[in-house]
């Protein structure tokens, strides 16, 4: 028989990727009674459904690993310096294995609602499948990529070939050879696919809007010198990157990019660039701070593209102008500039000449119809507040999550919002999330929420959300940090630029991991301080029923 209702639980936590697993994990061994919902059949999140051929993670592996465990971290042997996605899967689920979280987790199940009772101070959650679960706290790890975005474009439901949203890859292999193939985006997703498809299509188009900046990932194998190397010295590795602002690890040269001679300057940016992919945009500490400094880097990275280019009019296409490096996330890859040489593979700016439909047999720009068995939309997500959005989420008197961030998302410290007691949110809008190493991030979440709940239960507080003032305050400085970086000069989803009509915000908090911990930790210490508590817990814990 299977179970409709559990009353009772301590926390809900919405789904089961690297935030989701490592909440349970944490409030499990804090003593509570948790229940996970993931709407997939396993473990993952996004890594379980970019599947695309070319995905990889484009952090390095040992630091976008949990760092909760030191038998965990010594166990696991990582054997490349950028996982694919398979592999990076492999380590969750065996992380969740290791730790037996799955039987705390029902899967194919999708929270459809959740509303908070004021009487019981607790959340109903409803679900796809009739389940209804009953929590006094409700935790969001629903990721920031995690909500895909098809392209709005015309008379897709014409077309006679195949088509496949990166971030929807179905699990069995897809086979593109003797297929010509077009895919939409040239994001991260885009730039990893191309020169892997490339080299089985007959012919592959790429529809590119903004050409963006992309730096080469280099990958390598990791031997087994290099391995127990790091394994020795891993807590001075996870203290860095807790420490550097982008919890990446790599620490900021203190020079200015513009006090270097030009030969000195082209050392550092050729040394950055040939090892250290994202880091590259620390290579001097100014480079997303002052647009000066940015042009010096961006040139660099330009002369780069042209270098690897043949072709002068695809060459010209592929380069990126008109905004600052870094502003739009850029992408690390694995030769997406090379594959532009071969005669299989072929640019469509859709900038110059929009897309104007999908038809039986293709896709039609205003300067022509391309012909297509296959087209893949690479074209991203609604970042930030997409999955968060997706359920109704009803807080005090009637009021929902959409409704109050109508305008924009409004939190205070990206964790908690006013009218929605007992409710978090893991590494989304207002704290570091995207702009950092999201792992760091994820566990620095979720401690803070797992130490605040110990701490309502032993000081008998019932329910805990923002001050509408301190989330006011919270947004505005969100809002100004950004404006001391360059973040604001693209049209990117870090601004909300991503879905046409979505409130132009700046969502991630860019004042680094290390500054924001700094921030939380000054809050515990005042005993969290920019939170209202209520007193008052004093009816006996509910005992957890499932019928
Ligand atoms: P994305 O960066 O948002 O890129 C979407 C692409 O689709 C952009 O080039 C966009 O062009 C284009 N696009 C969207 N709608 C379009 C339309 N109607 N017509 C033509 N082009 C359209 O999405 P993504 O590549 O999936 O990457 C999203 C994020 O996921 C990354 O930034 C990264 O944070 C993460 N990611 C990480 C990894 C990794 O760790 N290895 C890999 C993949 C993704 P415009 O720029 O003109 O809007």
């Amino acid at each position: 028989m299977s179970i409709n209702k559990i009353e009772g639980l301590d926390a809900v936590i919405v789904g089961a990727g690297f935030a989701g697993l490592r909440m349970l994990y944490t409030l499990r061994k804090a003593g509570k009674s948790v229940t996970v919902i993931e709407a997939s059949d396993q473990v993952g999140g996004v890594w379980n459904y970019n599947r695309y051929p070319g995905a990889r993670c484009d952090v390095e592996s040992y630091d976008y690993s949990y760092g909760f465990s030191r038998e965990l971290e010594q166990e696991w042997r990582w054997t490349e310096r950028y996982a694919t996605q398979s592999e990076v899967l492999n380590y969750i689920r065996y992380a969740a294995m290791k730790f037996d979280l799955n039987k705390d987790i029902i899967f194919n199940t999708r929270m459809t609602d959740a509303e908070y009772n004021e009487h019981h101070a607790n959340w109903t959650i409803m679900t796809d499948t009739g389940k209804e679960i009953t929590a006094r706290f409700l935790i969001m790890a629903v990721g920031q990529l995690s909500q895909p975005k098809k392209p709005d474009i015309p008379g897709e439901e014409l077309f006679k070939g195949e088509i496949l949203h990166s971030a929807l890859w179905p699990r069995e292999h897809v086979h593109f050879e003797g297929k010509k193939v077009g895919i939409i985006g040239t994001g991260s997703s885009g730039v990893q696919m191309t020169p892997v498809i490339a080299k089985h299509a007959d012919h592959l188009k790429v529809f590119q809007r903004t050409a963006n900046f992309s730096i080469p990932a280099c990958h390598a194998y990791i031997s087994d010198e290099e391995d127990a190397e790091i394994k020795e010295h891993y807590q001075e590795r996870r203290e860095q990157c807790r420490n550097s602002p982008t919890g990446l690890g790599f620490m900021p040269n203190k020079t200015s990019a513009l006090d270097d001679p030009p030969e000195k300057r082209e050392e550092v940016f050729e040394a950055a660039y040939n090892r250290l992919g994202f880091g590259f945009a620390l290579a001097y500490y100014d480079i997303l701070l002052n647009q000066e400094a940015n042009d010096l880097a961006a040139d660099f990275l330009r002369r780069k593209i042209a270098e690897k280019v043949e072709d002068p009019e695809t060459r010209e296409k592929l380069t990126p102008r008109g905004f600052p490096f870094g502003a739009m996330r850029p992408s690390v890859d694995d030769g997406y500039y090379e594959a532009f040489n071969r005669d299989n593979v072929e640019l469509v700016d859709v900038k110059e000449h929009p897309i104007q439909e999908i038809t039986e047999t293709g896709i039609s720009t205003t300067a022509e119809h391309h012909p297509l068995d296959m087209i893949i939309y690479a074209t991203g997500f609604d970042v930030f507040t997409g999955s968060l959005l997706a359920p109704k989420i009803v807080g005090r008197k009637g009021l929902t999550l959409k409704e109050k961030w109508k305008d924009g998302p409004v939190n205070y410290l990206g964790l908690s919002t006013a009218d929605f007691p007992n409710f978090f949110i893991m590494v989304g809008p207002g704290s570091p999330s995207l702009l950092s190493n999201v792992l760091v991030s994820t566990e620095d979440h979720a401690d803070f929420i797992s130490d605040m709940i110990t701490y309502m239960d032993e000081n008998h507080i019932r329910e805990v959300e923002a001050n509408p003032e301190e989330e006011r305050e919270w947004v505005q400085h969100v809002n100004e940090r950004s404006k001391e970086t360059l973040y604001p000069k693209a049209r990117s989803y870090y601004n909300g630029d991503e879905i046409p009509g979505k409130p132009h915000v700046f969502m991630p908090y860019s004042g680094g991991v290390r500054g924001y911990r700094r921030i939380l930790q000054k809050v515990v210490d005042a005993g969290y301080e920019g939170f209202e508590m209520k007193k008052a817990w004093n009816r006996l814990r509910d005992n957890v029923t499932r019928y």
